[in-house]
């Protein structure tokens, strides 16, 4: 029987939002939330480990209070538990101080874990850093970027792929691994699985006191990414007439932008 857990976020449903440029946040509160897709794959390999070897999943998510909806929609795919950790205290954390707040959550409320399953990035912040941050947190081995899996007695056996080499590893168990979002295709929610869902929600929701959280170490306080400046960036077009005769022109043309029409066209005009 394994005691799996799940790390979930919720991420807004469109990729082009209005963001705060004070503080560099994304105005979340304007769009839909949805499960990260990469978390969504995690929770699948989680629900087909725990289909071959038994055990239970606790899915695991710290944002404002909707994020309880992807809790919802773990459980209605097959997770056991879910912990939601909201809190103001938590709010404008960066990688360093989540990975510290899902750390303590985990020892916390799962203190015999024995895999951690993390999305291999995130669809809106996309820095791929809380899986490694978490593993050194709870000072277990990790390994990132995991296609498949397998478990094996105590040991992880895993695939992935790194600059076209198929790479096979082990790690002991307790781990954490983080999941590409190729191979596990996550399954739709049944409708049973719904209703059991929203009827009989088996979800605890944490503050930081709850926890007893060092407050200088989560949120903004803990965070030591700064964000100085967020822009969208501008394309710049300007028109050019050249002048002259063709082969003036064309040699112009040439010496002015050859090595961008090289690039574009992928050969080297000067071998041509
Ligand atoms: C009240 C509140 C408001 C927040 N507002 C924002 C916001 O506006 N923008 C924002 O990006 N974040 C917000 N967060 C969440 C937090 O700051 C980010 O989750 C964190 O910085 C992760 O960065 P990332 O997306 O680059 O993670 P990555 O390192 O790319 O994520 C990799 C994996 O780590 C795990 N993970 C990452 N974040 C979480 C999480 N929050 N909960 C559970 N598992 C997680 C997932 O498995 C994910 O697939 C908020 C949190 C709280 C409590």
């Amino acid at each position: 029987m394994l005691n799996l857990v799940v790390c979930i976020k919720q991420v807004p449903m469109v990729s082009e939002l209005p963001w705060n440029p004070k503080t560099g946040t994304l105005k979340r509160e304007l769009a839909e939330g949805m499960m990260n897709p990469a978390c969504a794959h995690a929770l699948e390999a989680a629900l087909q480990i725990k289909s071959r070897h038994g055990g239970k999943i606790t899915v695991v998510t710290m944002g404002p209070p909707m994020a309880e909806e992807v809790l919802y929609e773990a459980m209605a795919m097959g997770a056991d538990h879910g912990v939601l950790l909201s809190d103001p205290a938590m709010a404008g954390g960066d990688t360093f101080a989540t990975s510290y707040t899902l750390a303590r959550t985990i020892e916390n409320q799962c203190p015999d874990f024995d895999l951690v399953l993390c999305g291999c990035f995130t669809s809106d912040s996309e820095t791929a850093q809380v899986g490694p941050q978490l593993a050194e947190e709870l000072d277990i081995p990790a390994a990132a970027y995991v296609e498949q899996l397998e478990i094996e007695g105590r040991m992880v056996r895993m695939q992935r792929i790194s600059d076209n080499f198929l790479e096979i590893m082990e790690i002991k168990l307790p781990g954490l691994v983080t999941i590409m979002d190729r191979v596990y295709a996550p399954r739709y929610p049944s409708l049973e699985g719904l209703m059991q869902a929203y009827e009989r929600p088996r979800i605890k929701i944490l503050s930081a006191k709850n926890l007893a959280l060092d407050a200088n170490a989560i949120g903004q306080e803990g965070s030591p990414t700064k964000i100085i400046n967020v822009y969208s960036p501008t394309a710049e077009k300007k028109n050019v007439v050249l002048k002259g005769t063709a082969k003036k022109v064309v040699d112009e043309i040439f010496n002015k932008y050859g090595e961008k029409i090289s690039s574009a066209m992928g050969k080297d005009l000067k071998k041509m």
